[in-house]
């Protein structure tokens, strides 16, 4: 045996890897009673972000106020920029929560994503002619009205006015911090003589809850978990403590959490050193703390790091790596998926993962059996924390017990296998099997372009009666 603790020098060990792997899954389990302790920590983080103007959790006001009739109609533009590609769409609303829909999907380059905000701007404003070309849609109105997707950190001034926070989920633009995104990209609409005006601003989530209310007005948040995280809910306008926007009609608001940044201050979230050292590596450290760990962008490179942390100790694939493994980034959530739901004997597809696509010379029925273990340890963690957020929400909505549906979009939720019963099971955890069941989650696939018509279309009828 070796001198170096947790370093087996014999490679076919299996009850040094089965020990070495338990710990591993230690690390990655949430307990009933940490996750009581984050969702009161959240509901404290969420009071303090409703009553200053900058915190943590920053609990933006949308300006999105009353829910959709269902009468809304029209033909409306969308534009969703903050996943893994950039749509536009156009939308006919025909009212009862029914509508078409006609869509263009469009790849941003890197480059583009790190570049010079005015460069990413152009590109959109290219993509948004090249639709309403295509579509003929610009040959039917002749002023069309678009509502923006923009699903960053957004500190809304106006329903279509907004200055960028920061940037999360690789984004890294130049020149855009501090500024108003709407200025930014209707200037670039005027430089390419494109005749379309921003009519809404809009976060994903508030586009997701506004696209499942359309249909189910008892919708009451929209949660996305995709490449990244975050929520949005109605809250009474007087919880509101730092509205300083006027009267409003309503007396609820939709606010948008930007959940993401929860826990920055490491105080309670069960973080691992897979974490720190992702989080130290990325390009934005210390921030986001609470999306590193639930969302796409993130799981595959905490697998990753505990993975070789196994290798590193010899205690899987006999030590030996490959420049694909050892890559950053590499390792993607969506293999995770396929690894996690691969119940073949032998374990194939994650033979097929591990040996064809990330190039490790040979893999042990073992090593196999771990790396899902892995797997399925990170994706569990991150739905149990998806449901301290959720269950944050129902607590401060003060309506733990009742009826409550949420609406969700992205591809963790909607492809990593046992991510919903994974929450269903955090939620009973946490509030008990009656109430923890009265809960319904509900897939709202792409609702946020559907959302930021919807909202378009309210706000564009608001100016129009302005206007007189
Ligand atoms: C952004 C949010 C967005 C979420 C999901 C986060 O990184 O800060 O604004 O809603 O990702 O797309
Ligand atoms: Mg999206």
């Amino acid at each position: 045996a070796s001198h170096f603790a947790g370093v087996s020098l014999d490679p076919n060990d299996l009850k040094a890897q089965q020990k070495a792997l338990d710990l591993v899954l230690q690390d990655f389990d949430v307990s009933a009673e940490r996750m009581g302790a984050i969702v009161d920590q959240f509901n404290s983080e969420m009071r303090k972000g409703l009553a200053a103007p900058k915190a943590t959790v920053a609990m933006i006001p949308s300006f999105v106020t009353g829910k959709p009739t269902g009468e809304e109609t029209g033909r409306y533009l969308a534009l969703d920029l903050g996943g893994t590609n950039l749509r536009v769409c156009e939308f006919s609303l025909l009212g009862q929560g029914e509508y078409k829909v006609h869509q263009q999907k469009y790849v941003i380059s890197d480059e583009l994503k790190t570049g010079d905000m005015r460069n990413l701007c152009d590109f959109i404003a290219d993509c948004v002619d090249n639709f309403v070309t295509e579509n003929g849609s610009d040959s039917l109105e002749s002023n069309l009205q678009l509502g923006f997707t923009f699903s960053f950190p957004v500190l809304q001034t106006e329903i279509n006015r907004g200055t960028l926070i920061q940037w999360t989920k690789g984004f890294n633009c130049t020149n855009a911090v501090g500024k108003d995104v709407v200025v930014l990209l209707q200037d670039a609409f005027l430089r390419k003589n494109v005749n379309v005006h921003i009519a809404a601003l809009v976060n994903d989530t508030v586009g997701t809850l506004m696209a499942h209310a359309y249909k189910y007005p008892e919708t009451s948040m929209g949660v996305i978990l995709g490449t990244g995280t975050n929520a949005a809910y109605y809250e009474k306008l007087n919880s509101i403590k730092k509205w300083e926007g006027g009267a409003v009609a309503f007396d609820d608001m939709v606010v948008n959490m930007e959940w993401g940044a929860f826990d920055n201050e490491r105080r309670v979230l069960p973080l691992t050193i897979y974490d720190n050292k992702l989080d130290r590596e990325s390009i934005n450290p210390r921030q986001q703390i609470f999306e590193k760990m639930i969302s796409g962008m993130y799981l595959g490179e905490i697998a990753r790091n505990a993975l070789l942390q196994l290798v590193d100790r010899l205690l899987l694939f006999k030590g030996v790596s490959s420049p694909e493994l050892n890559k950053q980034w590499c390792f993607e959530t969506a293999y995770m998926s396929a690894i996690s739901s691969d119940t073949s004997e032998d374990l194939e597809e994650t033979q097929h993962i591990l040996e064809a696509v990330m190039q490790i010379p040979s893999t042990s029925l073992m090593d196999r059996e771990m790396v899902k273990q892995v797997c399925i340890a990170v994706g569990r963690r991150a739905a149990r924390l998806s449901a301290c957020g959720i269950a944050a929400v129902i607590s401060q909505q003060g309506s733990i017990g009742q009826d409550t549906l949420v609406a969700i979009d992205g591809s963790v939720y909607e492809f990593y296998p046992n991510f919903e019963n994974d929450m269903t099971q955090g939620l009973t955890d946490l509030f008990g099997e009656k109430d923890g069941s009265c809960v319904r989650f509900a897939l709202a696939r792409d609702g946020s372009g559907l959302g930021a018509a919807i909202i378009a279309m309210m706000s564009h009828k608001a100016a129009k009666l302005k206007a007189g």
